[in-house]
Parts: structure tokens; sequence; C-alpha cells
């Protein structure tokens, strides 16, 4: 079996019991930190042999694991912190132990973005994981303008060094007034959560530099809803061509440009007969 095994995002009592179970009875552990993993491990008393994994690793990294997964071999992938393959390695290995029929088990739990959300205080029926955003401005405000109509709350992983710069960026193209979230260092000592318009934040974080260390989630309140201008107004329609038509001449008409059940244009055009005289 391929187990992929979510890690704490700080707090180390955020491990799972399930985990530590797979952990210790892995037959391979697999890291993108070999020596972060080794501390984990360390900490929970556990000692197994260790194997790096990177998406980039090279087809014979993959090849090898595939091999021990199908000699029966267990093989547990954990991230250097919270859920392996969000925003961190694994899909290649995953869809590959897939596609050669290798069972693939989750063991959930501890996740960046899901943490932020759950107390972000914004909506959470609907949301849109965006991960890291391209380091290079001009790449970074073209993906966000992308997103500008996006109505799902946005969920932003940030390097501490680029925050401030995303907030001048998010001011730029969504505007001064739209609610947003600072969610820092999570489940550790100097957990802080900033929430505000974007520009009261920008000017938070432009003011006080400790908002620019550690880890952080930035979350974004989705666009509003826009109403549909081409939507047709039946009853301003229907006003203009009774008038004009007789009342089953001004509904078929109806009909043909709106595009709406005839029934109810019908049943309408009834009702306005009181008001606007038929042809
Ligand atoms: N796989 C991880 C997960 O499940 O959240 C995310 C890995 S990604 C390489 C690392 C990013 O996750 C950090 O740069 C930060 O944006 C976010 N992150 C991780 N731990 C965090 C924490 N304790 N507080 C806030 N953000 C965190």
């Amino acid at each position: 079996m391929l187990y992929i095994v979510a890690t704490p995002i700080g707090n180390l009592g955020d491990i799972t019991r399930r985990a530590i179970d797979v952990l210790a009875s892995a037959d391979i552990v697999a890291a993108e930190d070999t020596r972060r993993c080794r501390a984990l491990l360390s900490h929970l008393g556990l000692s197994r042999p260790l194997l790096a994994y990177h998406d980039h690793s090279d087809d014979r990294r993959e090849c090898e694991l595939l091999a021990e997964l199908q000699r029966g071999r267990s093989v547990a992938l954990v991230a250097d912190a919270g859920t392996p393959l969000i925003s961190d390695p694994g899909f290649r290995l995953v869809r590959a132990a897939r596609q050669a029929g290798v069972d693939v088990v989750c063991v959930p739990g501890p996740c960046a973005a899901i943490a932020a959300l759950s107390i972000a205080g914004l909506p959470s029926d609907r949301f849109a994981f965006e991960g890291f955003l391209p380091a290079r401005e001009s790449a970074r405000k073209a993906r966000l303008e992308a997103l500008s109509a996006e109505q799902r709350t946005l969920v932003f992983y940030e390097s501490p060094r680029r925050v401030l710069a995303l907030f001048e960026d998010l001011q730029a193209v969504f505007g001064s007034d739209r609610q947003a979230v600072l969610a820092r260092e999570l489940t550790k000592i100097h957990e802080t959560l900033l929430s505000g318009s974007i520009a009261e934040l920008r000017s938070r974080i432009a003011a006080d530099p400790e908002q620019q260390l550690g880890e952080i989630v930035v979350l974004v309140h989705g666009a509003e809803e826009v109403p549909d201008r081409t939507a047709i107004d039946s009853d301003r329609l229907l006003r203009s061509l009774m008038p004009r038509l007789s009342l089953s001449e001004a509904v078929d008409c109806a009909v043909e440009i709106s595009g709406l059940p005839r029934n109810a244009l019908y049943r309408q055009a009834l009702a306005l007969r009181d008001v606007v005289e038929p042809h």
C-alpha cells in the first residue's frame, strides 16, 4: 500500500494516532526533506528507512518506489508539514501507483489552507484553493486578473517575503474594499489572524514587520455577483408589444425574443391586459 500521511503544520500534538501507527509500520517513509522527516520520526520515538521524493525526482526514484510497492512493501509518503500533494510533492507518485494498480490510502490530518479557512470568518461553503501565486509581479497580477470575478472565497499560500507585495497587487486588481484575512503561524506560539479590508490589511502589514514573518495563508472574499444585464425583462417586453399587436401575437413575439416559456408569458400578458390596452 501507498499511504499518504498528513503531519502537523506546527503543533506536534496535531499528529493523529493513525498517522503514528502507519509511520511505525511502514517499510519505507518517503519525504521531500529526509532530515526534517527524521526529526519528526525521532520526536515520535520511531526510526524507519527513509527515501527522498520530489515531484521532479527522476523516473528512477519513482520506479524504485513503485517496485517496492509492487513487491508488497508499504510506503508512507509525508510532506515537510501538512498534507502531501497540497502545494507539496506526491501527485506523480500517486498517479503512477494508481495506474500500476497499487492501493493508495489516505491518512488525513492537518492542512494549512483548511485550518485557515476554518477560522477566517469568510464564506466557506465554496472556496478556491490557489496555492502559491507566481513570484514575478507581472505573472502574479495576470493570475489575479483572471480571478477577479471569482465568487468563491480565494485561498493563497504566500511567502513572508512577498506578502506585502501580494496585498499591493490585491488592492490594484480587486480594489480596496473586499474583506481579507491573513492567517500566520497557525497552531504555533505566534499564531495570528488579521482580518479587514484589503486596504486595511495592506497598511497593517506595511506598518508591522512582524506580520511579514513566518508561514502565511491569505484568504480573500469572493467577488460580488454581478446582475445579468442581458436577462430579458419580460414585463417591459410585453408592455411594449401589446399596444402594437393582438394579445396572442404579442405573446408569440415575446416567446421568440426571450426564449421564455409561452405559458408563463401568456399568464403575464393576461395580467397586464387591464393596464396595457392590447391592439
Ligand atoms: N502541504 C501543506 C499543507 O497541507 O498545508 C502546505 C505546504 S506548502 C509547501 C507551505 C505553505 O503552507 C507555507 O508557505 C504557508 O503558506 C502554508 N503553511 C504551512 N504551515 C502553516 C502554518 N502553520 N500557518 C500558516 N500557513 C502555513
